[in-house]
């Protein structure tokens, strides 16, 4: 099986209180994809500017990562800076510039279009809707986004959100998007009145929901002493949980349950390092033996 994602390829300048950087790999859909090609194989559409390194361009195609939907435009590539304080569950977002993605309008490579899954990462709600018109016949769609998009671009959101089987989204824009200052009751509001099957809530250290027709999953987020940097924590969530269910090829409960433990091991790799360090010198191995101890650590 096989996963197209479109989403954002950025440099990122970020501040924790473990350090500063300044213009490190990031993006949205370059965590999803690096957590991803853990479990399946992944297709990256997104647009860079030609200050694009060819170092990290090598790095995604040497994780596997299908690179026939990058496109190189005139000018400089996507940038975001963020920083995180206190407790570090929530970015705060000092600068966004949209650069090559003002101008961009995402064509899917034919052969991409056939493929069994999508996942819309975090980008302009109106770029998700074209990415997603231009499918055959996705079995699984999956999306994220965030406050920028849900203040900004809220009617492209609403006509896009029935068309999705599962939404990911962290807890106060879950709350933003339904009107709802309870976190349960918003995804409730979300999935039965705004038409996705199935919301993810992302809850930062306090971990994930899973809202289904069905009722919730809850599941903690692996316990860890230092997070060094959260940016990516729930795109890299997403790359897991998405990868496991493709290469499942099921949406079935116990399929639905393993995915969100994946996506919270992937998660915890990440905020170890900064940007995709972790995740570069990252085992399979260690892979398993993270989702081993949390079995351990969560069974009754
Ligand atoms: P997260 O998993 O939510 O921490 O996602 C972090 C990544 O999202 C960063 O690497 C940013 O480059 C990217 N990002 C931040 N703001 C936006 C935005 N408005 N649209 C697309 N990507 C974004």
């Amino acid at each position: 099986m096989s996963i197209v994602v479109v989403g954002s390829v950025a440099y990122d300048s970020v501040e924790t209180p473990y350090g500063t950087r300044e213009r490190i790999l990031g993006g949205s859909a370059t965590y999803f994809s690096t957590s991803a090609s853990n479990f399946t194989g992944v297709r990256l559409v997104a647009v860079v500017g030609r200050d694009f390194n060819e170092e990290d361009r090598n790095f995604l195609q040497g994780r596997g990562v299908g690179l026939e939907g990058l496109v190189v435009e005139e000018g400089e590539t996507f940038h975001w800076k963020g920083r995180y304080e206190g407790d570090m569950n929530e970015a705060q977002t000092l600068d966004t510039r949209l650069n090559v993605f003002e101008r961009f309008s995402p064509q899917l490579p034919q052969a991409y279009r056939s493929l069994p899954t999508l996942f819309l990462a975090n980008i302009d709600p109106e770029l998700q809707l074209q990415v997603l018109d231009q499918m055959e016949r996705p079995q699984l769609t999956a999306m994220d986004t965030m406050n920028f998009w849900i203040e900004g671009k809220r009617d492209a959101l609403l006509k896009l959100l029935p068309k999705i089987d599962v939404l990911l989204i962290n807890d106060a824009e879950a709350r933003s998007l339904a009107g709802e200052s309870n976190t349960v009751r918003a995804a409730r509001v979300i999935r039965e009145q705004m038409g996705p099957k199935r919301v993810v809530v992302k809850r930062g250290e306090f971990g994930v929901m899973v809202c289904s027709p069905d009722g919730f999953f809850v599941a903690p987020a692996f316990p860890l002493e230092t997070v060094v940097d959260p940016t990516g924590a729930g795109d890299t969530f997403a790359g897991g949980f998405i990868g496991s269910l493709d290469r499942d090829g099921t949406l079935d409960e116990a399929s639905i349950r393993r995915a969100a433990v994946y996506g919270t091991v992937m998660a915890s790799f990440t905020v170890e390092d900064f940007s995709l360090d972790r995740l570069k010198r990252l085992e399979r191995s260690e892979i398993e033996g993270r989702y081993e101890a949390y079995l351990a650590a969560t069974r009754i």
